[in-house]
């Protein structure tokens, strides 16, 4: 009688996906402590000049067993579990040694690092990037961090001041997925960014749904308007492409121009890029 009413609070399922959770934690926890996360770069371009200026810089985890696995799979996962902390930091790391190799090499060393809402809620966040840099080698100004609009707003006065506290020590931030946040845009002149990335849903909608493109386009101007850089994310067409340059667009990222790559590659794809 007792085992009849009683409530199952893990159906097979759940139970399954519990499981896999708990084996993803603890192999990114190892893939973190030995060095199993790189990081790959995709290029930025100019709209008006076709040239790169800078790259995002996106992590790649190859498991033990050679399998690769995608940043939607763990990352979510390491930030319920805290984890997401360290990916950060080794993240940063890996960006600033990065950097640093690349401007003795005469490569224009700008990077754009992704940051969770985790990191930022750390009163030392700016301290410990300061400490990573200084170990690098690397200065503030090579780095824009990409900061989602949902992490903004989950406490907007805290958020402002910590970008301040950013961009005074001379990094650039952008806020990433913007447009995904329904966010008051009053907020934007607040905040001390110099860039939007237009959320890739509204890129690939742009073409056949006209509400995407008001929306991109009403983004553009009001990016440009407030004196920031726009740039549109996920650009895979050359239909897209002019429609963005068009429209008055800064920047362009996307498989149209280029896929994210390691290291060497994107050093290789600058010098044949760069006339
Ligand atoms: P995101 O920051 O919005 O990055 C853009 C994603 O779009 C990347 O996926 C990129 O590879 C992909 N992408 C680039 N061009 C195209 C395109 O033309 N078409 C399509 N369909 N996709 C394109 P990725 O590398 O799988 O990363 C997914 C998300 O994982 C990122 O979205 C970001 O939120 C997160 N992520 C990646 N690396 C890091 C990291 O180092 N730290 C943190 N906190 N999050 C990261
Ligand atoms: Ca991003
Ligand atoms: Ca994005
Ligand atoms: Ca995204």
């Amino acid at each position: 009688l007792a085992g009849k009413n009683r409530i199952r609070f893990f159906e097979p399922k759940m139970q399954a996906e519990v499981d896999l959770r708990h084996h993803v934690q603890s192999k990114l926890r190892q893939a973190i402590a030995s060095g199993g996360l790189k990081l790959w770069y995709q290029p930025k371009v100019c709209a008006a000049s076709g040239n790169t200026v800078g790259c995002e810089a996106l992590v790649r985890w190859c498991s033990d067993e050679g399998q690769f696995i995608p940043p939607s799979e763990f990352i979510p996962i390491a930030e319920q579990t805290g984890l997401i902390n360290q990916l950060g930091n080794v993240v940063f790391q890996l960006a600033a040694q990065q950097a640093s190799r690349w401007h003795a090499e005469g490569i224009n060393p700008s990077i754009a690092v992704n940051v969770s809402a985790h990191q930022m809620r750390n009163p030392r966040f700016v301290e410990h990037l300061m400490l990573m840099l200084e170990q690098a080698g690397a200065k503030a100004e090579w780095f824009e961090l990409e900061i989602t609009e949902h992490a903004m707003m989950d406490d907007t006065e805290y958020a402002a001041s910590m970008i301040d506290k950013l961009s005074s020590v001379g990094f650039r931030v952008a806020i990433d997925d913007f447009g995904t946040g329904f966010s008051s845009l009053s907020y934007l002149k607040d905040f001390r960014i110099q860039t939007l990335k237009i959320d890739l849903s509204f890129v690939h909608d742009m073409i056949r749904s006209p509400q995407s493109n008001a929306v991109v386009r009403s983004i553009i101007s009001l990016g440009r308007g407030l004196g920031l850089t726009v740039v549109a994310e996920g650009v895979e067409t050359m239909e897209q492409a002019s429609l963005l340059s068009e429209a008055g667009c800064t920047l362009m990222q996307g498989y149209y121009f280029a896929k994210p790559m390691p290291p060497e590659e994107y050093a290789k794809w600058l010098r044949a890029t760069s006339s």
